[in-house]
């Protein structure tokens, strides 16, 4: 079987690893590869190789850098195709699911290009007699990048790149479930011109984590998963002098008003409640409608979630693929059997589905629960599959009060015809990113991405002008090139 080893210092090395974890193909419910799973040595070689590639990649030009991104940006494009077939092949998701987030993800190597910009520093002239002032921002060295398996491209993307023009070096560990992109990418960087040693990928587990977390060596940490170890990490990293980004789960809501388009805002529940079987992050895991709102929606709802065609990644006909594990499929039909044990109604029920030819795969099918209340653990829980809730307010006001009681605040939306009940919306909501008739409002890679709460441990969002800012730390220096005598007075501003 195929081993998917590591990338340190410009090549391909299985290091000092010898334990192995299956990577499945969830269409089959097969393992298609096996990956290795790093000991704290290997994430040592990798740290080194870093810290070493630090000491000439920090002293390299942006005119170098930005040329890099661009070569790289390039190569992404060429490579679309392959990355987007691996990327299903692993994760499950649609083809073109998986060619969205490989979009989405070149867009912060494109910011990246534009990193001489972002860098930009300060300068004051005069601020005292013959004295000037200017600041400017330095890389931090060795950061690490710590991802979850739903966006094994886009996620890891939304650090890297950044990361790295902004002069630092990298070591990613990446969801041990759908690794291969990330050596994809390794090998494409290098194509791209990216000194050995920059860019690394140290496959494995908790250990691989815990490993980088306690590395002297490593400056930084990025991680994006679920939030109890988002809190771990986080714990961890800051205790060792790290500075520490740290996205976590969510539980993400869409109020529908009465006076939407009620047709418009189930199409877009639909997709973003049952696309990527529900495991995105900013998926619609909640739809809370708001007084008569509520029977026509369910019906909506009822009949688009019937009509969703579930079946295999690679099959241009599927709207949806399978979830990632036998273990998470698990999880998504316990969590529809408590629904339904604890009150709620099942409208639409996924767990009977099977998918002809691909019986053993990991799928499950959209299930719409209506009638679910705050208590239910439906609600309460980050089901992370294809599981949409509706819960039933009666105004506006009751649907923020639900939402800013909810312990995640990633994402939220609002759909409506009113501008004034939007504006209230987004005003009040205690939610880091708000869409407004989009149900998935994931920022443009020039502003940041980040949650409120539980959704975001610590104060640091990623990417965008917040990525730049995390991967480099600020100097301001003073000078004067004096004509006069030094004094021994303390200095003024005279
Ligand atoms: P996860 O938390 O299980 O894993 C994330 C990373 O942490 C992986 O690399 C994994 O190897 C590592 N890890 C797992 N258990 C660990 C442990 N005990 N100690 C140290 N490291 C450990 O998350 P996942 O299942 O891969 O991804 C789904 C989760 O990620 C969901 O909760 C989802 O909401 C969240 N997510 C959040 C965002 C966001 O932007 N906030 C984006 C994508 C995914």
């Amino acid at each position: 079987m195929h081993i998917i080893d590591h990338w340190i210092d410009g090549s391909a090395t299985s290091a000092h690893s010898t334990c192995t974890a299956p990577v499945y193909d969830p269409a089959t419910g097969r393992p298609q590869a096996s990956v290795l799973l790093a000991e704290p040595s290997d994430v040592d070689i990798a740290v080194s190789a870093a810290a070493k590639a630090f000491e000439s990649w920090a002293e390299s030009s942006l005119s170098q850098r930005t040329r890099i991104m661009f070569a790289f940006r390039d190569l992404l494009v060429r490579h679309e195709d392959e990355l987007a077939r691996m990327i299903s092949s692993e994760h499950g998701k649609v083809v073109d699911d998986a060619r969205g987030e490989i979009a989405r993800g070149r867009e912060v190597v494109e910011y990246a290009c534009g990193i001489a910009d972002a860098l930009k520093g300060s300068f004051s002239d005069q601020v005292s007699r013959d004295v000037d002032v200017h600041g400017f921002r330095q890389p931090l060295g060795v950061v690490a990048g710590i991802t979850p398996f739903n966006f094994p491209i886009m996620v890891p993307m939304w650090m890297h790149p950044i990361a790295i023009a902004t002069g630092n070096t990298f070591v990613l560990k990446p969801s041990e479930r759908d690794p291969s992109a990330s050596r994809l990418v390794a090998e494409l960087y290098a194509e791209a011109g990216l000194p050995a040693g920059v860019f690394n990928v140290v496959n494995g587990d908790k250990v691989a984590v815990d490993a980088l977390l306690e590395h002297p060596g490593v400056a930084a940490v990025s991680f994006v998963g679920s939030t109890p170890i988002a809190k771990h990490v986080h714990e961890r990293a800051t205790a060792t002098g790290k500075r520490v980004q740290a996205l976590g789960g969510a539980k993400n809501h869409a109020v529908v008003l009465p006076d939407a388009d009620l047709d418009y805002a189930a199409d877009h529940l639909t997709a973003a409640a049952f696309g990527s079987a529900g495991q995105r992050c900013m998926a619609i895991s909640v739809a809370v409608a708001v007084g008569a709102a509520g029977d026509d929606l369910v019906e909506l709802l009822e009949r688009k979630a019937k009509a969703v065609r579930v079946g295999p990644g690679g099959d241009a006909s599927s709207d949806m693929g399978p979830v990632v594990t036998d273990a998470a499929r698990e999880r998504v039909i316990n969590a529809v059997a408590r629904g339904d044990e604890q009150g709620a109604t099942v409208v639409v029920d996924g767990r009977g589905c099977t998918v002809a030819g691909h019986e053993d795969g990991f799928f499950v099918g959209p299930s719409l629960l209506d009638g679910v209340t705050a208590e239910m653990d439906v609600y309460r829980e980050e089901i992370f599959g294809p599981v949409l809730a509706v819960v039933r307010v009666e105004t506006v006001d009751e649907a923020i009060a639900l939402i800013n009681s909810n312990p995640y605040g990633n994402g939220t939306a609002i759909f409506t015809g009113s501008g004034e009940a939007a504006r209230r919306f987004q005003r009040a909501v205690r939610i880091g990113m708000v869409g407004v008739n989009v149900p998935i409002p994931v920022p443009m890679s020039y502003y940041s991405f980040g949650g409120w709460k539980d959704s975001l441990i610590g104060d640091s969002p990623i990417h965008g002008p917040e990525g730049v800012r995390f991967y480099t730390r600020a100097k301001v220096v003073t000078s004067r090139w004096p004509r006069t005598e030094a004094a021994f007075s303390f200095p003024t501003s005279l």
